[in-house]
Formats: structure tokens, sequence, C-alpha cells
């Protein structure tokens, strides 16, 4: 059978520098009711930082929108999804590439380092319409990677 959800918080927030935080810190505490480690906890809390950071700067080129947190428990795997309504991506495939970045002052890592601590990334865009990220990781050892 598959898994249902069994727990699920949803939260909006301005694009502003300040709420990556605030959004790492919540992400982290709903993660704690599944039994991650402090090491996956903090693999959480960066790919959160790095998504949320994305939807600020590039979604809404650091100018006022808002950003949506979906938090998700299914079974024991941990769903996040980031979205934005701002710029949107016109190569996710290239963007997803190490080093790739629109910005010369940035390192185009983000992706990488989402891809890396996360069990699953799926990232959904369109230009002039926004991004989303849906992002998994699980404490069952059969589900990670
Ligand atoms: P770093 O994360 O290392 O500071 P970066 O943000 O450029 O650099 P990534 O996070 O890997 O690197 O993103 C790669 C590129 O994808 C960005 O340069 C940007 O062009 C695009 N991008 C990522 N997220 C979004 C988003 N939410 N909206 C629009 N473009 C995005
Ligand atoms: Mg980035």
């Amino acid at each position: 059978m598959q898994d249902q959800v069994t727990n699920s918080v949803r939260m909006q927030f301005c694009s502003r520098s300040e709420n990556v935080a605030f959004a790492r810190t919540a992400t982290a505490v709903f993660a704690s009711q599944l039994d991650f480690t402090i090491d996956q906890l903090d693999e959480i809390k960066l790919a959160v930082s790095e998504a949320v950071s994305n939807a600020i700067i590039h979604g809404y080129k650091n100018s006022p929108g808002m950003v949506r947190l979906e938090l998700n428990i299914i079974g024991r795997t941990l769903e996040i999804i980031v979205s934005d309504s701002g710029a949107g991506i016109a190569d996710v495939e290239w963007a997803m590439e190490a080093a790739h970045t629109t910005d010369a002052n940035r390192m185009g890592l983000g992706f990488v380092f989402i891809k890396e601590y996360m069990d699953d990334l799926v990232v959904q865009s369109e230009v002039g319409k926004g991004t989303t990220l849906f992002m998994r990781k699980s404490t069952d050892p059969q589900v990670r990677h």
C-alpha cells in the first residue's frame, strides 16, 4: 500500500534574506518528527537554505515576492516543496550542472548540494511563471542513496 501523508505544514513568507534562516529552522523542527541523525538534519537545512536563497536571489531578483514552503511526512520520508512565482529557469538541465550559474559572482553549486544531500530532487520551472523544487529525504535505508 502507498504510504499516506501523515503530517503536513504549509507556509509562505516574503522574499527577504532574513527568512532563509526561518525556513531552515522551521524545516529542521518539523523534520525532527522523523528519526533523522543530526548530520542528516544539517543536510536538510542546507538544502532548504539553497532552495529558498535561489527563490529570493534568482526567482525574485531580490525584489518583493512570496516564497512558499510545504513540508510533508509520508511514511519515513520527508518531502519539502519550495516554490516561487518569479523569473523561472530557461534551461533546468543546464542550471543543475556544477558551476553553471547566470550570476558570475556566484559558484553555481546550490543545485549540486541539494542533489547531494537529498535522496530525490525534481525541478519544475517555466520562464515568467516561476520555479518549484520537490525534494525528498528518507530515514529508510532502502530509500536512501
Ligand atoms: P550558488 O548557489 O553557488 O550561490 P547559483 O545560485 O548561481 O550559485 P545554483 O543554486 O546551482 O547556483 O543555481 C543555478 C542557476 O539556476 C542560477 O544561477 C539561476 O540562473 C538558476 N536558478 C536557480 N534557482 C532559480 C529560481 N528559483 N528562479 C530562477 N532561476 C533559478
Ligand atoms: Mg544558488
